[in-house]
């Protein structure tokens, strides 16, 4: 039997880092096994729906390098991919467990189920439900007389179906993560599968789906796993074989607990994969990130791409424990996929952000050796922006932590380079020479190579720090440069 994996989020909103994490273990182990990796829409919650959310995530699949084999966009032979569009279905299926004796029609109101529910904790439950004994003495096909529940659905009374949730029974079943599970059904109430305004619940849904979709394993966060034991007894009840269960461990933040929206925000995590694609990231570097986030290969290598991934990628090797969201790690990985990107690629790139930004690219071989000069600096790719923009417009303000190092001698020094350079011609104005005119400056004013650098440096480009700076002013070119000291004497003198 061929393998056959589903990710299948609700549209309510931009995909999380935590769903493109779920996608990602879905992907690695369809491919590890020459499987499909399936996107199914779980949008029977309309009030929750959200518009564009179906889209944001298969471009946030796509730019993270996952092909998605069947979805809604790209129908296989199990469709449709959305919950909404397979209503019919799960009449029929909630239907079948009626009429089987799993399900029952119940018709009781609002105020009818919260006054039982005030009864009983009176009588000191302290946590009633609709359960194997409460449905004794409530409004439904189980109690009410046939003839009666028959009219009241030809007359079109509201009705929910649930499940008849059998009294005291164990539910055990392996999962490949967290081994053998068993729950207590005395826990559980009689879940509703079909709701009032003829839309199945998410458990009905999602297990009706997975068997007609032909999944083979099911690989989801642990926030399901409280699930899993209503959709074994759906499986149970329709005399289904269930599918293999995987859940995946939380992710943590730093601070501890479960890395929420409002913590992330707080601790500067971007939560939505969309905030990494307009971010800069490199896919390849959270696709590694987040494969390592949870799972492990067994050694110490830390670097993969996505196709060794998928050919490493076991469940036995997810841990069971929560995993932290660690960001320095991240830019670890972002830095060494930039590292690992040929000057070509980056040059198309950085291009582009370059020009956003508004400056005008007109010299492609420029740009190269921006880019190789800040190559081995950068982290991200918009940093090659944000420090190689004095390349392309000399320094308006002059950074006020760099101007800490501009003392009273500065000015004197940087003229006296000034002058050295002034007498290059342009072929001469190369960094060897530049570095040789600076170390005579040093030498003759008897001072610290930084006594004379930095103030150069200030006065060029505007900062402290940055790429080599004789490289730096060869490729600024003699005319730039000599302006540009001008311009610095003038303004911080
Ligand atoms: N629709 C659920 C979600 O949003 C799916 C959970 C599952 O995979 O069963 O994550």
């Amino acid at each position: 039997m061929s393998v056959r994996v589903r990710f299948a989020p609700s549209p309510t909103g931009f995909l999380h880092i935590g769903g493109l994490r779920t996608a990602l273990y879905n992907y690695l182990f369809a491919r590890h096994h020459g499987g499909t990796f399936v996107l199914r829409i779980e949008d029977t919650d309309q009030n929750r729906y959200v518009e564009g959310a179906e889209h944001d995530i298969i471009t946030s699949l796509e730019w993270a390098g996952m092909t998605i084999d069947e979805g809604p966009h790209k129908p296989g032979d199990v469709g449709p991919y959305r919950q909404s569009e397979r209503k019919e279905m799960y009449h029929k299926y909630a239907k079948q467990l009626v009429d089987d004796g799993h399900a029952y029609y119940a018709f009781d109101t609002t105020e009818e189920i919260d006054e039982m529910r005030e009864r009983l904790k009176k009588s000191g439950n302290p946590s009633p439900s609709y359960d194997s004994i409460t449905r004794q003495s409530m409004k439904n096909s189980l109690t009410l007389p046939q003839d009666e529940v028959e009219k009241r659905l030809a007359a079109g009374d509201e009705y929910v179906i649930r499940l008849k949730v059998p009294r005291r029974e164990t539910v055990k079943f392996e999962d490949l993560v967290r081994g053998i599970v068993s729950f207590e059904t005395a826990g559980l109430d009689d879940q509703v599968l079909m709701k009032s305004d003829g839309m199945p619940t998410y458990h009905l849904a999602n297990v009706v789906d997975d068997h007609t979709m032909g999944i083979t394993h099911v690989i989801r966060g642990e926030e399901w796993l409280s699930s899993a034991p209503k959709h074994m007894l759906l499986y149970k009840a329709f005399g289904w074989e269930p599918p293999t269960m995987a859940h995946l461990p939380l992710i943590m933040s730093p601070s501890g607990g479960k890395l929420s929206k409002r913590k992330a925000e707080s601790e500067g995590i971007p939560i939505n994969t969309k905030d990494y694609i307009i971010g800069n990231y490199e896919p390849n570097a959270l696709i590694n990130f987040l494969a390592y986030l949870g799972w492990s290969p067994g050694d110490d290598s830390e670097i993969h791409s996505m196709e060794e991934l998928c050919k490493l990628f076991t469940l036995d090797r997810v841990s069971k424990g929560g995993a932290v969201f660690n960001h320095k790690k991240l830019m670890w990985y972002n830095e060494h996929y930039i590292r690992e990107s040929s000057v070509e690629e980056l040059l198309v790139r950085v291009k582009i952000l370059m020009q956003d930004a508004g400056f005008e690219v007109v010299d492609d071989n420029y740009l190269k050796t921006v880019i190789e000069l800040l190559h081995d600096r950068v982290s991200k790719v918009d940093e090659f922006v944000s420090m190689g923009a004095f390349f392309y417009q000399a320094p308006e303000e002059y950074d006020p932590n760099a101007l800490k190092k501009w003392k009273d001698d500065s000015a004197g020094f940087v003229k006296a380079y000034q002058a050295k350079i002034e007498e290059f011609s342009e072929e001469d104005f190369v960094a060897a020479n530049l570095k040789s005119a600076l170390e005579e400056t040093v030498s003759e004013n008897e001072v610290g190579f930084g006594k004379v650098m930095m103030p150069v440096r200030i006065a060029t480009t505007g900062q402290g720090f940055g790429p080599d700076l004789f490289a730096s002013l060869e490729l600024l070119g003699k005319q730039e440069t000599l302006n540009r000291i001008d311009k610095a004497l003038e303004k911080l003198n």
